[in-house]
């Protein structure tokens, strides 16, 4: 459906008001959120934005056309992180010359992100349209510092870890503009001894230099007629100026991510693209999802708490169990976007009986999975109303209670509806219907079958009587029976179908 007149209404971080989201190119819907660091298994927190996001990218694919957005979610391949995890797994292929360290970096970075594409697909998230990787875009950092070092935005400074460019935030009237900080404030948190070379010290890292042990690209930049070739890395805010502008343009519609990210990272972002475009916004509307915590506190490895998606999806772990993806999905989405979470046990607990009620309901009202009725399922959408809810600002609470309305209604419309937007909503689907549906009919059949032989003694005994109540009281549990000769040996049988 293209119906072009949204009233999708988003809460922007930059004005801190819900917008009406009016998109710059309606046939062209950009939106850009920061993804991984790819150093390791994603944890349930890494999950948060990724699920938020899918859902937000779904509902504008169906305002505005599937085709008609796109969705760019980066993936950081260079990281100190990345690099000691590189020199902790293959230090031995290192030293003796099997790998290179680049070599060696590929494999860390490949392997993580496979794992946490396959990990988001398990969470019910589309592949964004475009994975752009910071290593397949350093000459378009360098190229952007050079615009930064010609507008004057930037400054190249010797310190204690080697020869940086450095961005002046002080050359940025609204530099804190996001995070709503000004540079007095930044002053009194900087750690002054080791920055000593930066002209204020807010000022942050476009590039530096790397030692023998770390990744290093050749990046030459130009101030006043003088090269300065510095073997190094890009600083982590710059990659995202450039892919965003690569994939998306100079300025483009949404930019999502943690709310943990609008300072430094979304600030920085702000203040290269502006600067080095010399335009009024990098993104029009900014989008943060809240923080999440485990069973009440802060997850971190120290406390014991903290998982992996891999984890909870594969291995017994959290409550001693693994948890389906559909389940993680909407225990996450039980809580609008903007709140904290706190991922528990009972929370994945009631997330996980609420959709078994849902899965029953949209069964017992009439619906099938079978192959013929395939496409006619995937067909359903969301209604309305939910998708209301959902334009405004993402608001699950209202989504919730719509889903509870469906199934709590008594016509085959209410299973369509209900199933359909599961289905929108990224958490169920075809295919998990109908093996739901297959393992329902396993485990529950409808009655004790051997009445059924109980009957036909009776009648073979014509004891009517007791065949008589055996079949009434089938037909009050809804089973009806009916009896007919085998063709082959003329016995009499009984076939029976639910009646509801
Ligand atoms: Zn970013």
């Amino acid at each position: 459906m293209t119906s072009g007149t949204s009233e999708i209404r988003l809460y922007n971080t930059l004005t801190k008001s819900k917008e009406l989201f009016v998109p710059i190119d309606q046939n062209n819907v950009r939106m850009y959120v920061c993804g991984p660091t790819v150093y390791d298994y994603a944890h349930i927190g890494n999950a948060r934005p990724a699920i938020v996001f899918d859902v937000l990218f779904r509902l504008l694919r169906h305002t505005y056309g599937d085709d008609h957005v796109t969705y760019v979610r980066n993936i950081t391949d260079v990281d100190d992180k990345i690099n000691a995890r590189a020199l902790r797994d293959f230090g031995d292929q290192i030293s003796s010359g099997e790998l290179t360290l680049n070599q060696a970096i590929r494999e860390v970075t490949k392997k993580t992100e496979d794992q946490y594409r396959s990990d988001m697909r398990a969470l019910g998230c589309l592949d964004p349209t475009v994975e752009p990787r910071a290593t397949a875009h350093i000459e378009g950092m360098v190229d952007m510092i050079q615009q930064l070092l010609d507008k004057g935005n930037a400054y190249i400074a010797t310190g204690e870890e080697g020869t940086e460019v450095l961005f002046d935030t002080t050359s940025m009237p609204d530099y804190g503009r996001l995070s709503r900080r000004n540079l007095d404030e930044q002053k009194a948190g900087a750690r002054v001894a080791v920055e000593a070379h930066k002209k204020n010290p807010a000022d942050f890292v476009l590039w530096k230099e790397s030692s023998e042990s770390q990744p290093g690209w050749q990046g030459s930049f130009k101030v006043d007629g003088q090269v300065t070739t510095i073997h190094g890395r890009p600083g982590w805010h710059i990659e995202c100026s450039v892919m965003s502008e690569q994939h998306l343009g100079k300025t483009f519609d949404i930019h999502g991510g943690g709310l943990d990210l609008i300072f430094p990272h979304h600030e920085n972002e702000i203040a290269q693209s502006r600067c080095a475009h010399g335009t009024e916004a990098m993104a029009n509307i900014w989008m943060h999802n809240g923080f999440l915590q485990v069973e009440g506190e802060k997850m971190s490895k120290s406390l014991g708490n903290f998982y992996t998606v891999h984890e909870l999806l594969a291995e017994e772990k959290f409550g001693g169990r693994a948890w389906p993806g559909e389940v993680l999905r909407l225990a996450m989405l039980m809580t609008h976007y903007r709140e904290p979470i706190d991922f528990s046990l009972a929370r994945l607990e009631e997330a996980e009986s609420m959709l078994i009620r849902w899965k029953k309901r949209i069964l017992d009202l009439g619906l099938e999975f079978s192959d013929a009725k395939r496409a006619e399922m995937e067909a359903l959408g969301p209604c309305s109303k939910l998708a209301a809810e959902l334009e405004n600002d993402l608001n699950m609470s209202g989504v919730v209670a719509e889903l509870h309305r469906h199934a709590g209604g008594d016509t085959l419309h209410n299973g369509e509806r209900l199933f359909g937007s599961l289905r929108f909503l990224g958490i169920l689907n075809f295919s998990s219907m109908a093996a739901f549906a297959v393992a329902q009919e396993e485990a529950e059949a409808p009655f004790d079958e051997s009445r059924l032989a109980e009957r036909l003694t009776a009648l073979a005994n014509r004891d009517f009587a007791t065949a008589d109540r055996i079949r009434d009281e089938l037909a009050a549990e809804g089973i009806q029976l009916m009896d007919y000769k085998d063709p082959d040996s003329g016995e009499r049988k009984t076939k029976w179908e639910v009646k509801r």
